[in-house]
């Protein structure tokens, strides 16, 4: 996203613009996304959820989300509701399909299956898949990120942002076709009674409302698998427009191992969340849909090297640029959107 934000946004302050993709299609993992960019409520809500987040980019991102999503309605990217449906959050929903096609329309030139070679402005999406890989995770994410632009900007005297462990991600009942990556996912960890393969709980306490924390605990365990157990008070509760009984249908379809709880390979501990039998046991594994760390930038989007003075010539945005998620979880697409903008307008005052 955060690639072709910025030659749209190029384009509009009359400068020349290429989208070098190394995929066979745009839109990365904004096509494959929810659609829903949003930001907290407040500077300090946001700080509370992502609390080693750099302060600085949090503010960019409260204080220019509104307008950079009137200007994405400009372009043509199509609104399918004007509520995120979380009270936490203030945001809107676009049709993926629609606001990809918007800013490859307003970006002109998006060269595809063109890896780029040397770069003003890097957007590569973060290293979600070599990080899914190395780590033995599912890739609930576009196949493409690996890291190419980490890796360029390290080249030229580049430094990181904390968290770079990091990542934001779902439980997945099975790798799953990027068609269900979004109904597939495993969004009840808060319900059920969480086990390891060897069943012993390993999440202290509740898990936040994204579950972020809980799917980065379940990838440190063996096979980065967990057990959720659920009651049938469970299965009756909402998660957003569904119910988790909708979720393990879901798993079902997608081929997961969902079996009654007396089939699991052990004893199960005693539980307040498990009063009313019978038990369903669904195997989830963790899965990797961007990387939190990145490299370090500015509010101007300038990547910065270790001694926090900006590389000449470089800017980053969008997952490539870490720091501003730390901590906890944030809309990936609000900050492709807000510092992809910045990137260019401040590119084009260098
Ligand atoms: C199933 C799913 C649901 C999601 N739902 C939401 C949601 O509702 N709200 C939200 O805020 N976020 C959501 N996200 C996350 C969101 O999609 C990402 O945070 C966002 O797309 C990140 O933007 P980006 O520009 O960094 O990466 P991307 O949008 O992935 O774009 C990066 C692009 O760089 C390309 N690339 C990689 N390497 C190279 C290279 N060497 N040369 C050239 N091009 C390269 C990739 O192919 C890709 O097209 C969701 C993601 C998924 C997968």
């Amino acid at each position: 996203m955060a690639g072709l934000v910025a030659a749209a946004r190029a384009r509009e302050l009359g400068a020349g613009a290429v989208v070098y993709e190394k995929g066979d299609r745009a839109g990365g993992s904004m096509l494959l996304s929810s659609g829903v960019v949003w930001r907290h409520r407040s500077l300090a809500e946001f700080h509370a959820d992502c609390p080693r987040g750099e302060p600085a980019l949090q503010r960019v991102l409260v204080d220019e989300l509104d307008p950079a999503l009137d200007w994405l309605e400009e372009l043509g990217a199509p609104v399918t509701e004007r509520t995120t449906g979380n009270e936490r959050t203030v945001g809107r929903r676009f049709d993926p399909r629609g606001l990809t096609d918007a800013l490859v329309r307003a970006a002109r030139d998006v060269r595809l299956a063109t890896p780029f070679r040397d770069a003003q402005l890097l957007a590569t999406g973060g290293f979600g898949a070599r990080l899914a890989r190395d780590r033995g995770l599912l890739l609930r994410a576009a196949p493409w990120s690996e890291g190419d632009g980490l890796a360029y900007a390290l080249a030229r005297g580049a430094d990181l942002s904390a968290g770079m462990d990091e990542f934001y991600g779902r439980n997945l009942p099975a790798q799953v076709g990027e068609d269900v990556f979004v109904r597939a996912s495993q969004l009840y960890g808060t319900h059920a009674l969480v086990l390891d393969t060897e069943g012993r709980e390993f999440f202290p306490g509740e898990p936040s409302w994204s579950e972020t924390d809980l799917v980065q605990a379940t990838a440190r365990q063996p096979d980065a698998a967990a057990w959720y157990v659920v009651d049938q008070r469970a299965l009756r509760r909402p998660v957003r427009e569904r119910t988790v009984a909708d979720l393990l249908d879901e798993a079902r379809a997608v081929g997961g191992d969902i079996r009654p709880a007396e089939e699991l390979p052990f004893p199960l501990p005693a539980s307040p969340k498990l009063r009313e039998p019978p038990f369903l046991a669904v195997q989830v594994r963790a899965a990797v849909t961007h990387t939190i760390g990145g490299l370090r930038i500015d509010e101007r989007a300038r990547v910065l090297d270790a001694a926090g003075e900006p590389v000449a010539g470089l800017h980053a945005a969008g997952a490539d640029a870490g720091g501003i998620f730390t901590g906890g979880y944030g809309s990936g697409l609000a900050a492709a959107l807000v510092f992809g903008r910045r990137a260019a307008e401040s590119a084009l005052r260098c």
